[in-house]
């Protein structure tokens, strides 16, 4: 079955720009509702791999140690206190290193 039922899956203003964050306990890690107060965790509804298991390395063939596979996981998210259903990935084929740039203000 298509994640995401074959709807379209790209994050929304919520979680872009440092909105969206999270914490370890073990080594699982919880993302923290951007809308809620107090680290409510959303559950994870769904997920998909989007870059089937490539050679790694793709967009930066020179970096050693080079990773094995590129991939770009997205997560489909939901707050069961706020009802947002949203949407983030984690992949290796963007940025790897370096100091981000698009830290939220606290303007924001
Ligand atoms: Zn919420």
């Amino acid at each position: 079955m298509a994640f995401n039922g074959g709807k379209s899956y790209h994050g929304s203003s919520a979680v872009e720009g440092g909105r969206l964050t999270g914490t370890t306990d073990s080594d699982y890690f919880y993302f923290f509702c951007p809308n809620c107060q107090d680290h409510h965790v959303m559950r994870i509804l769904d997920y998909g791999n989007h870059v089937k298991d490539e050679l790694g390395g793709t967009n930066y063939p020179d970096e050693r140690p080079r990773q094995e596979r590129d991939f770009t996981l997205v997560f489909k998210l939901y707050c069961p206190n706020c009802k947002l259903t949203d949407f983030v990935k984690i992949g290796n084929t963007g940025w790897q290193g370096g100091q981000l740039p698009t830290k939220r203000q606290p303007s924001d």
